[in-house]
């Protein structure tokens, strides 16, 4: 790629496949950003990877004693500035979820830490977004993620794509799809494997449909209490924090998409983030990691100065592929169990009574 590296050549070239390896497995010696997603606490019920305040507080305390943790305002200046040293991190959560506000919030509050928040604004304008509904009826209505990937292939089976998927799956090697993320276990795989090059959307999403209809459960009831708001979003940007595209509808294979479609999906992204803050914002991350060069060159022609991927592969220095760190890695890394299954049975089966009295009132 042709961007200039504005990193000194001493972070660029000290990228992980150099680095010697670390105590904890978790240090990587160039500038990047913690990446994280679900929390759960309160009234948000534990899901898959989903971590606690608790957690949260740990990893931001291993991170301060051994990296540099800055500010997303400084961040975001030191990388516009090619001042970013190697020991640079900075807190990013993906997603527009309402957890991320609520639980984890409050720890950076009391740390004084702000974070870069990459939203997706169709749920941020009244919309409902498959993905994080899907997750949700994932990890509220099954007692494991086995029982529902158990249903689901079943669901599969019974539907018009049964021939399609068997097919597709009896070459299927799950060791070598989605490789880099390590954390994955071979059902994952192959349940990502189908739903993203075996299905599509409009299928998987007749799939699904049937799923929910038989649980008695509904799209509009699992999105409530889901998705951030643009009053927190405008308060986040008053305290400080950094507000940041991560596409309108979160498609999980952008790259994929005509390059006009990609804008459009970053245009109106910008477009609504510029409305609620006042501003335009300059910061972004990539949706599933999905992206290509041509995604790249039109995210700078809207002005777009800084991005983040979703995993630490070496990095050339291009400032809208800046790495990050999974929060699944570290905590496996830290020897952080919070996201044992174990610790999330209890509330998850509290959560799906409740779920299952209100569908009987
Ligand atoms: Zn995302």
């Amino acid at each position: 790629m042709g961007t200039t590296p504005r990193i000194p050549k001493s972070t660029v070239t000290n990228d992980a496949s150099s680095d010697p390896q670390p105590r904890d497995g978790v240090v990587r010696h160039v500038p990047h950003g913690l990446m994280f997603h679900h929390f759960h606490g309160e009234h948000f019920s534990p899901s898959q990877g989903s971590i606690g305040a608790g957690t949260f507080g740990q990893i931001l305390a291993h991170y301060l004693e051994t990296r540099q943790v800055l500010d997303a305002g400084t961040y975001l200046r030191r990388a516009r500035h090619g001042q970013l040293e190697s020991d640079d991190v900075c807190i990013t959560f993906d997603d527009s979820l309402l957890c991320q506000y609520e639980i984890a919030r409050p720890v950076l509050e009391r740390a004084g830490i702000t974070a870069f928040w990459f939203v997706y604004s169709s749920v941020i304008t009244g919309g409902i977004e498959t993905l994080e509904i899907y997750r949700r009826f994932r990890s509220e209505w099954f007692d494991d993620i086995g029982g529902f990937y158990g249903a689901f292939f079943e669901a599969v089976a019974e539907s018009p794509h049964a021939v399609t998927v068997a097919t597709a799956l009896r070459t299927f090697e799950p060791s070598t799809y989605l490789a880099e993320f390590t954390f994955y276990s071979d059902d994952d795989r192959r349940f990502r494997y189908v739903r993203d090059l075996v299905l599509g959307q409009k299928a998987y999403d007749e799939v699904m449909s049937i799923m929910m209809t038989i649980a008695g459960t509904s799209p509009a009831q699992l999105a409530k209490g889901l998705w951030i708001d643009s009053a927190q979003l405008r308060r986040l940007h008053h305290d400080g924090h950094v507000i940041g595209l991560h596409s309108h509808t979160h498609p999980t294979t952008l790259a994929d998409l005509p390059i006009e479609q990609q804008r459009r999906e970053y245009l109106e992204n910008w477009r609504i983030l510029n409305d609620i803050l006042g501003m335009p914002p300059t910061t972004m991350s990539h949706p599933c990691n999905s992206y290509d060069a041509a995604t790249l060159a039109m995210l700078e022609s809207l002005g777009i100065e800084l991005g983040f991927r979703s995993n630490m592969a070496p990095w050339t220095g291009s400032k809208l592929e800046h790495p990050r760190e999974d929060h699944a890695n570290i905590v496996a890394a830290l020897g952080l169990s919070d996201t044992h299954p174990q610790a999330a049975e209890r509330p998850k089966h509290a959560e799906r009574q409740r779920l299952a009295g209100r569908r009987g009132s």
